[in-house]
């Protein structure tokens, strides 16, 4: 007979929002998340932002949901309770946890800081735990999370507009390091301007790069220079325009999850230039071999981070003053907001302000 651990028998009442079915429509749902475990970190939902994933998660759309679902990957709070044998956290800190709250710990990437590309990386919603149960958002009151994928937000930081780093900051930070597209004075373009977009400006500007917007929408422009501070401005539909920027950039930041072409970027590029996607359109891209074979390119991928570059990126942007631009929403709002999103109708992410409204929300 196998004894039952302490933290099994008392589990912590929680509540959140879920969506019930595939309309993902949510809804108001009160659940039990497992005690606060020895290596355990529990805290209070403050923030959670909502990420474009959320909405095709609550849909179904990619298949591997499971209802009720409680979505949500960028949650901020403040911890009220630590495991006896939590060594980085204690009561009171503020933190964070992205997308993913557990993985083998054993494995090649695990050991090399790639938590993220592990085979059984748990993610933090719709996911099995170790221990066989369902994995809920921060579309909640309160999250109980193994420390090591625990994030420390640094008091510096607003707790609102740094919820949205959680995940669309860290799915740009990460490559632009990885690929070395961070030397100050190199030449990167940032195609799409949504919340990956803006954040990947950010931080960009900040590594001292030289920073084009690629969009369709000729509108962005003023907003993509005067706001948040990109050196130029460039309109894919504009042949003119793409035809003076060819062979001028280091390496491209591609956000766009819509079907679109990648020769004109790659045309964009540099010899030995880099074409790095962080969005996934739903269909495979054409990938035209010649225009890379002409110039050594290389096109790439990235999924968010490790946890140790998730700390990085968070002390990076605390460091300077780097924070997504968000639009703060009652948990009552969700519904409607996720059909704005949808209409990319946001500038550039909403974020729940779980802590003061989801009870009244009951
Ligand atoms: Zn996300
Ligand atoms: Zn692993």
């Amino acid at each position: 007979m196998v004894a039952k651990l302490p933290e099994e028998e008392h589990p912590i009442r929680a509540f959140g929002w879920a969506a019930r079915d595939e309309s993902g429509v949510l809804s108001p749902f009160t659940f039990s998340r497992r005690a606060t475990g020895e290596k355990d970190v529990c805290f209070k939902v403050l923030y959670c932002g909502m990420c474009h994933s959320d909405l095709h998660m609550v849909k179904n759309e990619w298949g591997s949901s499971t209802y009720p679902l409680v979505p949500g990957h960028e949650i901020v709070g403040v911890v009220t309770e630590v495991g006896s044998k939590v060594q980085k956290f204690k009561v009171g800190d503020k933190v964070g946890v992205g997308c993913m709250v557990g993985s083998c710990h054993s494995c090649h990437n695990c050991t090399n800081n790639l938590e993220n590309y592990c085979p059984e990386m748990i993610l933090t919603y719709s996911a099995k735990y170790h221990d066989g149960t369902t994995t809920y958002g921060g579309y909640s009151d309160i999250m109980v999370v193994d420390e090591h994928f625990i994030i420390r937000i640094p008091d510096t930081l607003p707790l609102d507009a740094t919820a949205p780093l959680l995940c669309a900051g860290i799915t740009v930070y990460s490559p632009l390091r990885y690929y070395g597209l961070d030397k100050p004075g190199m030449h990167v373009g940032v195609v799409g301007l949504g919340g990956l977009g803006h954040m990947a400006v950010k931080f960009a500007k900040a590594m001292g790069l030289n920073v084009t917007v690629i969009s369709t929408s000729p509108s962005k422009k003023q907003e993509a220079i005067e706001h948040l501070g990109a050196d130029s401005f460039l309109v894919s539909r504009d042949q003119d325009q793409m035809k003076a920027a060819m062979g001028t950039m280091d390496g491209i930041i591609d956000t766009v999850s819509a079907m679109h072409l990648l020769m004109p970027l790659i045309g964009l590029l540099k010899t030995n230039g880099k074409l790095v996607l962080v969005g996934a359109p739903e269909k495979p891209l054409e990938l035209p071999a010649f225009s890379l074979l002409m110039g050594r390119k290389m096109v790439g991928g990235s999924a968010i981070g490790g946890m140790k570059e998730t700390q990085e990126m968070i002390d990076f942007a605390a460091k300077h003053n780097i924070t997504a631009d968000i639009e703060v929403i009652p948990m009552k709002y969700v519904n409607t907001a996720m059909e704005r999103i949808l209409k990319a109708d946001v500038r550039y992410r909403f974020v729940i302000d779980i802590g003061n409204t989801i009870s009244s929300a009951h």
